[in-house]
């Protein structure tokens, strides 16, 4: 078992950084696929673009003559809301764009891009916040949609004086990420679903660029927008693909083994087991490499690898990802997940199979 190339984890965190702070919300993602395109660009591949926005890249395989092509997605499109209303008071209504509840963005700041580019910030508030004003327990339960409603820190009382702002219905909402690194290790962040598996895949990239070396297989990377709505891989993985691997973020929670510190490798989420052939030589790798890695059941989770699937790929499918305490909400991992997903990562690229 040859040594898997050196990870640049300091640029790794960095990249991922960048991309945190880079709002992409689904449907709204034109600025982060931009700012991948570019780095893949410095590292001297090509990447193109789909007719739906995702980027691909290809990269010839070792022996093109054994032919099992591969294919890595991770998606750069997160949650976040779009405007369905402008108050009498000047204020919004909000539609949730991908899945989460309601409390996971009580008091969070957003940004509001309108269509002709301006940005406004705002918050997302209870529309009964004051307790000096409002004494029902609003604290202990899931609030409706009509309970919420974003703040703009502009001075408008009126919809019109919104409409004046140039904001809009249909107007795309991105949450604050809070982005912070700390001393200890930990990336707390939204977005790090599916931000942090972006970094890996670039951080594997970066790792065989400055090694120069190639993967065992022709490999294509696609860089997912439309993941957060279940149809991101549908299209742009190459019908002649053998393996499909998600790399997406690892859940956290009771009853499960994952942890910020290990690389997750999933052996069934909801809709069914992924490929137990593929699973079974990810393990492997990570034993062989003593890469820190547990195996899980996602109680409640779709991949893209699996997106890809329903829409009638013909491939197998595996799913790997860093560890992601509270998934859809106040998000944390740890730079031991990030290196011990991008080692396996490495470790299945540069394997024959
Ligand atoms: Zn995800």
């Amino acid at each position: 078992m040859s040594a898997l190339p050196e990870v640049d984890l300091e640029h790794l965190v960095e990249h991922l950084v960048k991309l945190l702070h880079t709002p992409s919300p689904t449907g709204d993602t034109e600025a982060a696929l931009a700012l991948i395109a570019g780095w893949l660009r410095e590292m001297g591949l090509a990447p193109t673009f789909t007719r739906k926005g995702a980027v691909v890249v290809r990269l010839p395989g070792r022996d093109d003559t054994v032919a099992a092509p591969r294919a890595i997605t991770g998606h750069v499109d997160t949650l976040g809301a779009i405007v369905t209303q402008i108050k009498p008071t000047g204020r919004l209504v909000f539609d949730r764009i991908g899945g989460y509840p309601l409390y996971a963005v009580n008091g969070e700041y957003c940004q509001i891009r309108t269509a002709d580019g301006r940005v406004y910030t705002g918050t997302a508030v209870l529309v009964k916040s004051s307790v000096h004003v409002h004494r029902e327990p609003v604290a202990d339960k899931e609030w409706k949609k009509d309970e919420v409603e974003i703040r703009l820190d502009a001075a408008v009382t009126s919809a019109a004086q919104t409409r004046a702002l140039g904001i809009e219905v249909g107007d795309m909402i991105a949450w604050d990420p809070r982005t912070t690194v700390t001393e200890t290790g930990y990336v707390k962040s939204r977005h790090l679903d599916d931000k942090a598996g972006v970094a890996v895949m670039l951080g594997a990239l970066q790792a065989l660029f400055a090694a120069e070396i190639q993967p065992a297989q022709r490999t294509t990377f696609h860089f997912s927008n439309f993941e957060e709505v279940g149809h991101g891989a549908a299209a742009g993985i190459p019908d002649d693909v053998a393996e499909l691997i998600a790399v997406d973020m690892g859940a956290i929670g009771d009853g499960l083994q994952g942890n910020e510190h290990a690389v997750s490798i999933c052996a069934k989420a909801s809709g069914g087991p992924y490929d137990l052939g593929l699973r079974r030589r990810l393990v492997a790798l990570a034993q062989a490499h003593a890469i820190p890695f547990v195996l899980d059941i996602y109680p409640f989770y779709g991949s893209d690898a699996e997106a890809a699937l329903r829409a009638g790929g013909d491939y197998r499918i595996g799913l790997l990802g860093p560890g992601v305490d509270a998934s859809h909400s106040f998000e944390r991992t740890h730079r031991d997940g990030l290196l011990a997903s991008t080692q396996l990562l490495l470790a299945y690229l540069l394997d024959e199979g």
